[in-house]
């Protein structure tokens, strides 16, 4: 069985997915940690974003694997664990520019696909319900406003030198929603047979509680 979650960035997706599949003992997959990977890899080329055939000449050289540790999916580029390593803003913002590339897309919705046949998952990402996965049983599709989503990432930040203002975020974030939304290949958008969640002004275990009602609905899983 699969849940699908999609939406803009910040929206709080991967944290209440996580406790969704926590709950329900089913695995957590993060698709835009795959994305993520991609531009890490580019970047460690030295490959200029905007070069799209080298891009897909690296994407098309590199292995990307997925692991849980203690329910805690980690990522794997040539076998070297990067689960870290992929979470800088740098590689936030490089990650929508080669998402943006379809030959990218391709490689890494196969690997998803597979992901999804071998388990029941609850799976995050912007075109889960739309492409990837367009049978999963539920789709919900997560958003907030902009200055919501951006105060919090604001708040989430680490306490050191690369902390950002919430200018700077409100700015990243409209760069990627822009980006995301707007391209040719699987843009971000709400499958029609979703269920929307506004997530703003709801706390996580509120948004956590409403999914998981879903699930007992549909779904008659405990
Ligand atoms: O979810 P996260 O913010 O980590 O994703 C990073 C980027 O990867 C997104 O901004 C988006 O451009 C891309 N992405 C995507 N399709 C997905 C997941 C992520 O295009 N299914």
């Amino acid at each position: 069985m699969i849940i699908a979650i999609d939406g803009p960035a910040g929206a709080g997706k991967s944290t209440i997915a996580k406790e969704v599949a926590k709950r329900l003992q089913w695995t957590y997959i993060d698709t835009g940690a795959m994305y993520r990977v991609v531009a890490l890899d580019a970047i460690n080329k030295e490959i200029d974003l905007a070069d799209i055939n080298n891009i897909i000449k690296a994407v098309d050289n590199i292995q990307i694997k997925i692991a849980h540790i203690d329910r805690n999916q980690h990522i794997f580029l040539n076998n070297k664990d990067v689960s870290q390593e992929i979470r800088s803003n740098e590689i936030s913002q490089a990650a929508s520019t080669v998402a943006t590339i379809p030959e990218v897309r391709n490689k890494l919705v196969q690997l998803q696909r597979h992901l999804a046949k071998e388990q029941n998952v609850v799976m995050d990402g912007r075109d889960i319900g739309t492409i990837v996965l367009p049978n999963a049983e539920i789709k919900i599709f997560l958003t907030a406003s902009l200055e919501e989503r951006a105060k919090r990432r604001f708040k989430d930040q680490k306490e050191d030198s690369s902390k950002l203002s919430l200018d700077q975020i409100m700015k990243q974030i409209n760069f990627r929603d822009t980006t995301d939304a707007n391209r040719v290949a699987s843009p971000l958008i709400q499958a029609k047979d979703s269920i929307l969640i506004d997530t703003s002004g709801l706390t996580i275990d509120m948004v956590i509680e409403e999914i998981l009602k879903l699930v007992k609905e549909r779904l008659y899983v405990n």
